[in-house]
């Protein structure tokens, strides 16, 4: 409690209105940063903004604890409780900093300078324009993969923003309630409760794990007319799901998921989609295929990312990126191969670690030790030079006093941090299976420590509520709970 207390009042003591930081200075270098997802903002976090000119653009002018989206589909966690208003980051800086609601369009990289529009709702008379730069920070992301799959688009829910989730929120009671319309055949019936995901990364585990509680812990209790036909399956290509945690784990995810009565289809590769049901081709033992229709009333598909048509156009540009097929391939400094003032941070960057809110986090973190030291460093530099100048003209008194200046100036260069390459730091996977219960790979001393079990759960609600971005954050998650655990889960669309 007087941690929390503690961290409140500090938090408040640094509140600053945009009036009380140091103005935009045109002398300074400008830094765009593209994006407002784990990268950019553990980056905005820990910069020192008056160094220099910085602009924020991003068409989310929130950051998003995405770790606990899944929890917002089914309504045990409200999604503005995971949200952080982008204002709300940028006025705790010392210096202003300019933030655009717009998606980035284009980067040109000859000309320096980042297209972007405003895709809002209400558009004033300008609704697209160019933001030059000096230097750029690539942190956009990626979107959905659907493989060119067909139908996928049209007829399933993603689970990648607020809105998906929003969107899952209501098609589920939507599902519910047509279900238990008068009349309805019972095939019908089935087919509407049948609640499909596909895709066993922890997207896909964590919202079959959470959808499924739904039904045990309230759908059941107020809608029992659906008992009966409720049914999540979860579909993976693979052997198994969760391939990035240990054996141990996955068979315990999966004996999890069969004693909470989830189907897994594994070995099971989604072909094609219609509005009520999906074509899969499971692989026998022998090699044989199988083909299936699988009638469903909710689809979410989670089967990873791919690149945003704006990282795509330029890489296009850059012949360093020809051979890049992922993303924005990177050296150990987060530089953009093929470029000198490109940073790409996060999913839309290759720096041969998976795409993960940890891995964009740090590399944020990183990259604003590396621009706070780039700046001290140009800083210093200047004054030398200056010094040096003045040194030149001056006479043998006034040497003395400049020469101390100077070697009190080469003193704090050598002070200033030496940044060595960027080294990523796992600290482990965790997941929640549903039921109470979560998985965690976390990595102690060097090695290796897998967990799974209720125990497990209660670490990972802890790691995630310390996780949260603010302090206002954590209180209401905390809330949250408490409220769905008391009242039950809202089931109004
Ligand atoms: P993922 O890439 O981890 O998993 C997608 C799965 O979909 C794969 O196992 C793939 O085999 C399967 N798939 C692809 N096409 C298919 C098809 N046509 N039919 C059936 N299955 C198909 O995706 P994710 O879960 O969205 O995660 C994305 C990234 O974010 C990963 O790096 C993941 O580690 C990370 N993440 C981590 C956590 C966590 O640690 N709790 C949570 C969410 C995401």
């Amino acid at each position: 409690v007087i941690g929390f207390l503690g961290y409140t009042g500090y938090t408040i003591y640094l509140l600053r209105t945009p009036s009380e930081q140091e103005e935009v200075d045109a002398s300074k270098k400008t830094l765009v940063i593209l994006g407002t997802g784990w990268g950019a903002v553990s980056l905005l976090k820990k910069l020192d903004t008056e160094n220099y000119n910085v602009i924020v653009i991003s068409p989310r002018n929130f950051f998003l604890f995405t770790p606990l989206l899944p929890s917002c589909t089914t309504g045990t966690i409200e999604h503005r409780s995971i949200m952080e208003p982008i204002r709300n980051i940028l006025r705790h800086k010392k210096a202003q900093v300019k933030y655009y609601e717009a998606e980035a369009t284009k980067i040109d990289h000859q000309k320096k300078v980042v297209y972007i529009n405003d895709d809002s709702e209400i558009k004033g008379d300008t609704s697209s324009t160019e933001v030059p730069y000096d230097m750029l920070v690539v942190g956009v992301g990626a979107e959905n993969a659907t493989f060119g799959i067909p139908g996928v688009r049209e007829h399933s829910c993603f689970l990648k923003e607020v809105a998906d989730a929003q969107r899952i929120r209501k098609r589920i009671m939507d599902c519910v309630e047509t279900a238990s319309f008068k009349d309805q055949s019972p095939e019908e019936r089935k087919r509407l409760l049948h609640m499909v995901v596909v895709g066993g990364g922890p997207t896909g585990v964590e919202f079959a794990g959470e959808l499924q509680d739904f039904f045990e812990q309230d759908l059941k209790k107020w809608v029992p007319e659906i008992v009966d036909n409720f049914h999540v399956t979860l579909i993976e290509a693979l052997p198994n799901v969760l391939p990035m945690f240990s054996k141990q784990l996955i068979d315990y995810t999966e004996n999890a998921f069969k004693e909470e009565s989830i189907t897994i289809k594994t070995k099971t590769m989604v072909k094609n989609v219609t509005d009520k049901t999906i074509e899969a081709e499971f692989t026998r033992p022998d090699g044989t295929k199988e083909k299936e229709v699988i009638p469903y009333g909710l689809l979410v598909w989670a089967t990873g990312n791919t690149l945003r048509p704006v990282v795509k156009d330029l890489m296009s540009q850059i012949p360093a990126q020809k051979d890049s097929r992922r993303g924005l391939a990177v050296n150990e400094y987060l530089v953009v191969n093929g470029t000198e003032n490109i940073w790409a941070v996060g999913d839309c960057a290759i720096a041969n670690y998976a795409p993960t809110a940890q891995v964009a986090s740090q590399e944020g973190a990183f990259l604003a030790r590396l621009f706070n030291s780039l700046a001290k460093t140009e800083t210093i530099n200047a004054e030398l030079a200056k010094l040096s100048a003045e040194q030149a003209k001056a006479t043998s008194d006034e040497r003395t006093r400049i020469l101390n200046n100077i070697k009190a100036l080469q003193r704090q260069l050598r002070r200033v941090k030496q940044i060595g390459p960027f080294e990523y730091s796992h600290q482990g996977s965790l997941a929640y299976i549903g039921h109470d219960k979560a998985v965690a790979d976390i990595t102690w001393l060097s090695g290796n420590i897998a967990s799974g079990g209720t125990i497990t759960y209660w670490f990972w609600k802890s790691a995630y509520v310390n996780m949260c971005f603010s302090t206002r954050n954590r209180a209401l998650v905390l809330l949250d709970w408490v409220k769905s655990y008391i009242f039950g889960r809202d089931v109004s669309r």
